[in-house]
């Protein structure tokens, strides 16, 4: 067994491998970023070793430094956790060619697994259902609207290459085809740096389900399925196992498939077999096709463990070490259900844009898995991913696990950013879901009512309203007591709007609060607020927002608008187009001079690996546009600007001269 390993990773997947490095007696290696030097993964590893700039191409896709980093201090082998170097052949090679051990498949199974089409040509040889559809070498234009032709509409073009659901177009008919085509090309040439593209069928009310399979590159066994369904943008949210109405035979013939697909690569150490069903009749075993196969650790593996009590990590590093498959492999058994919920820093009702920033607060309530890399006071920045942490929760029967994360996330603290937190919630409690009645697209035909902001009761519009005048305090530290103003109005500021509340002071424990028209009265018992005698949970004031928190209803945002500043809270849409992070402009889709809609797209930024179109904040005339396509781009800087309002009605005539 290894005595020491270097885990080239960073976030919560470097701190999860370095939990079972410890518990196996293993020593282990944090590589960083100049940002990271004092993140989580950092603090949990014995020995950490600086690897560059923020920017990953500078510090973790920097293969060379990181074997160097790991021949330096003694490491062993290397974990690559998921993203960045795990699925590099090239890294593969060069970790090995260096005497160390690269804990993760070969790099030729990497390689047979690496682009889609060559990967479902070898499936359909080893006998797996793949999606009908061409995945040939032939990418000329009018060979694949013809290919579509004979598939059948819907079809959906995807980059061979393709990963984060990047390089993906659905198209309902041929007169789209060509627009979609150039597109997803476009895509996946940027993304990618190869714009070869395949075309297959689209799936009618698809489900994705993933076949979790170990191998030690003799032989392979699967641990089950996960369906990971719930997604925004092609991006998984939710993740469960095992698959809701999985029979007995569909799980029979899909695990049977991933085990073929893994052994016909020899593969070795944990991969996921996905795969896309149609579910429009049920779960039906003729009714299940390859997609792709990610060759490492998943994201949402811990749902996996929880309902095996197999630790993967712990079987990648045996097998790794040369164990054959451990004997538990023969014995794998399904105990009770498990649903995983990613905790994002993102703004779901702004189209899930990721939010940067400092968490001031964070906490999660026991009974659950929490798999983090992030404590309070530490920042989400615009380099990495924004997931904030995974919470997994296990029970012995679906409703039981569901019940738990419901809870779980209610009593989940995050202050400081914006989060999906609500959005979360929301979703686990939509009845459809409930149900086990899920498709890829119930995120998106519900995406209104899941990102609504959930509504407060006036009892915690009346606790955010003590907290933001200190009173959540001991009194000789709040903004006023007894010897200042005996009524005040505050101003908070919720999601749908102004909330005016005023506070009448009785006493240093005793309040009465108006909330609208409705009075309620506080009272301080052992320090906490109650509410019309009844808990309300606790408030946070952090800068300038107010977050309530109750273990029951869950979280509840206002903001304190600035007194002094002008009226205007950021509702009246100035005339400036403003980047609301640092990123690359893609595209700029109007000139100066063109009239637009309230709504109607300007720029594509693209930001922490997504791309977000920045709209017209109103209808006018586009006066400057400030950016070119391939610019890099700070948080806050100009991109367009609209015409001061009343002069767009009249589009100004050129004279000529
Ligand atoms: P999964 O199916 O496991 O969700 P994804 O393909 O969505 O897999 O990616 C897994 C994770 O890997 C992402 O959530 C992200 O954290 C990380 N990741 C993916 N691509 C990159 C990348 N290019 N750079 C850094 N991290 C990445
Ligand atoms: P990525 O490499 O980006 O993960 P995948 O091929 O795994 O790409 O597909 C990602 C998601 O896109 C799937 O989980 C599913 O929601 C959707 N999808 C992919 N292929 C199909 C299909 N043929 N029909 C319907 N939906 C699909
Ligand atoms: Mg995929």
């Amino acid at each position: 067994m290894f005595r020491k390993i270097l885990i080239a990773n960073r976030g919560e997947i470097a701190c999860r491998i370095i939990r079972t490095a410890r518990d196996m007696g293993i020593a282990t290696v944090a590589v960083h970023s100049d940002v990271d030097g004092a993140a989580l993964h950092v603090a949990m590893a014995d020995e950490a070793v600086a690897i560059g700039g923020a920017a990953p191409a500078d510090s973790y896709l920097r293969g060379d430094r990181i074997i160097e980093a790991a021949l330096a201090t003694g490491a062993e082998a290397i974990h690559p956790g998921y993203g960045f170097l795990s699925e590099n052949p090239g890294f593969v090679e060069a970790v090995e060619a260096a005497g160390l051990v690269f804990i993760g498949p070969s790099a030729r199974a990497i390689r047979a697994m690496g682009l889609k089409g060559a990967a479902k040509a070898l499936m359909e040889k080893a006998g797996v259902p793949v999606v009908p559809g061409y995945h040939g070498d032939n990418q000329d234009d009018e060979h694949l609207a013809g290919a579509a032709d004979a598939i059948g509409y819907p079809v959906l073009v995807k980059a061979v290459a393709g990963g984060g659901g990047k390089g993906m177009r659905r198209v309902d008919s041929p007169k789209d085809f060509a627009e979609a085509l150039r597109a997803a090309r476009a895509e996946a040439r940027s993304a990618f740096g190869n714009d070869a593209v395949l075309v297959e069928k689209f799936i009618a009310k698809p489900r994705h389900i993933e076949v979790q399979v170990f191998g030690d590159g003799t032989r392979a066994v699967h641990l089950f399925e996960r369906d990971c369904s719930l997604q925004r943008r092609h991006q998984k949210v939710i993740e469960e196992a095992p698959a809701p109405g999985m029979t007995d035979a569909m799980r029979a013939a899909m695990g049977q498939a991933a085990v073929r697909a893994a052994e016909a690569i020899g593969y070795r150490g944990a991969g996921t077999v996905e795969f896309i069903v149609d579910a429009s009749e049920g779960l039906r075993p003729d009714r299940f096709w390859f997609m792709e196969m990610n060759t490492r650790l998943q994201v949402e593996h811990p749902v996996t463990e929880a309902i095996t009590g197999i630790d993967l990590v712990e079987w990648q590093i045996r097998v790794a070490a040369g164990e054959s498959l451990p004997p538990e492999a023969d014995r794998l058994a399904i105990s009770g259900h498990a649903v995983e919920a990613r905790l994002y820093a993102e703004d779901p009702a702004g189209g899930f844009l990721p939010a940067t920033g400092r968490i001031g607060h964070l906490s999660f309530p026991p009974g659950v898995r929490v798999d983090s890399g992030i404590r309070a006071g530490d920042t989400i920045s615009p380099w990495y991913d924004p997931m904030i942490a995974k919470i997994i929760a296990h029970g012995p029967t679906r409703a039981i696990a569901l019940a738990r994360l419901r809870k779980a996330l209610a009593g989940t603290e995050v202050a400081g950013l914006v989060t999906n937190l609500g959005f979360l919630s929301a979703l686990v409690d939509h009845p459809d879901f409930a149900a086990g009645d899920v498709d890829t697209g119930l995120v998106e035909r519900h995406q209104a009512a899941l990102a609504a902001p959930p509504v407060p009761r006036p009892s915690h519009v009346a606790l955010a309203a003590i907290a933001a005048c200190g009173l959540d305090r001991p009194p000789a530290h709040a903004g006023f007591a007894l010897h200042g103003p005996l009524v005040r109005d505050v101003a908070l500021l919720g999601a749908d709007g102004p909330v005016p509340v005023r506070l009448s002071v009785d006493g240093a424990d005793t309040l009465r609060v108006a909330v609208g028209d409705q009075w309620l009265s506080a009272r301080r018992v052992n320090g906490r607020w109650r509410l019309d005698g009844t808990p309300a949970g606790h408030a946070l004031l952090l800068g300038d927002a107010v977050e309530v928190f109750d273990a029951e209803a869950g979280s509840f945002r206002f903001s304190l608008p600035d007194p002094l500043s002008r009226d205007d809270g950021g509702a009246t849409p100035s005339g400036a187009v403003v980047a609301p992070m640092p990123g690359l402009v893609r595209d700029v889709l109007v000139e100066p001079g063109a009239g637009v809609a309230a709504g109607d797209p300007l720029v594509v930024l693209e930001a922490m690996k997504m791309e977000h179109t920045l709209r017209a904040g109103r209808a006018g005339r586009v006066a400057a546009v400030s950016v070119r396509a391939g610019d890099q781009v700070e948080a806050g800087q100009t991109l367009a600007t609209l015409a001061p309002e009343g002069e767009d009605e009249a589009p100004q005539e050129e004279k000529s001269a």
